[in-house]
């Protein structure tokens, strides 16, 4: 058994808070710090199949990488899905942590991790933090051997367990610096070419986003936002059962893309 406070305070060292975004709603969402946590569970997102699988497995404590609740709550009913997951995790005593985007940018976080995954060097973050630019949203690093588009789709294919993603650009485009923002990071097409990058992974971006980066000459490699984030949960999950050894913690088994081709 181990205390949610202390559980908290380790999950804060990894992803702190002040590394999220200002929209954002991070860190201990449905909890009471002094409770004792034996059973662990992360998982992308509360759905109707991770909410099951936290209750069937009897979690204590759900790390969630998007919030719930994420926006301000003025009733809680089961009215709706969020409502029912809600009222059904705290009917379990099921505590919810959600570290989002402060993981997304943290120095052992999502965008490092993928950087790592594809195997760029010297990689820094995209928008370094003012207080620590060793960390910061996105990260950018370059290509060992300048390569293909293919080379890095391959890649991004291997590390991420996926058959097939989605290019925007020139595939014949000689890619030597690669930008990575997990989930969806069109948004940072600009700071990509200001770094110099030839290509932007994320995870999905608008039409509009697409054309953006058709016309300014940048690959987007678009590898689905399940894919881009769901990896680092295991991570978590591995990096949380060294620290509290005591506790059982896993990455859920039940939770799948919404997304399938058919
Ligand atoms: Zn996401």
């Amino acid at each position: 058994m181990q205390r949610l406070g202390i559980i908290c305070d380790h999950l804060e060292s990894l992803a702190p808070a002040r590394l999220s975004a200002e929209w954002d709603n991070v860190g201990l969402l449905v909890g009471d710090r002094e409770a004792e946590i034996a059973r662990i569970m992360t998982c992308l997102t509360i759905t109707n199949d991770t909410v099951k699988e936290a209750v069937k497995q009897q979690a204590d404590l759900i790390v969630v990488h998007h919030p719930l609740p994420f926006q301000p709550l003025s009733r809680l009913t089961n009215d709706t899905p969020e409502g029912r997951y809600l009222l059904e995790l705290v009917a379990a005593r099921i505590h919810i942590f959600s570290p989002h985007t402060a993981w997304d940018s943290a120095a052992g976080g999502i965008n490092q991790k993928l950087a790592e995954g594809i195997e760029l060097s010297d990689i820094t973050p995209l928008l370094p933090d003012k207080i620590d630019p060793g960390v910061g949203e996105g990260r950018s690093g370059a290509l060992a051997r300048g390569g293909q588009v293919t080379d890095v789709a391959n890649r991004v294919k291997e590390f991420l367990k996926i058959p097939r993603l989605r290019v925007v650009g020139d595939p014949q485009q000689e890619i030597n610096r690669v930008a990575v923002g997990c989930g969806s990071a069109a948004t940072f097409l600009k700071a990509a070419k200001d770094c110099d990058c030839q290509m932007l992974l994320t995870g999905e971006a608008s039409f509009h986003h697409c054309l953006a980066a058709e016309a300014s000459g940048i690959v987007l490699l678009l590898a689905g936002h399940f894919a881009s984030e769901r990896f680092s949960m295991q991570i978590l999950a591995d990096s949380l059962a060294m620290q509290f050894t005591e506790l059982e913690v896993w990455c859920s088994e039940m939770e799948r893309d919404p997304i399938q081709l058919v």
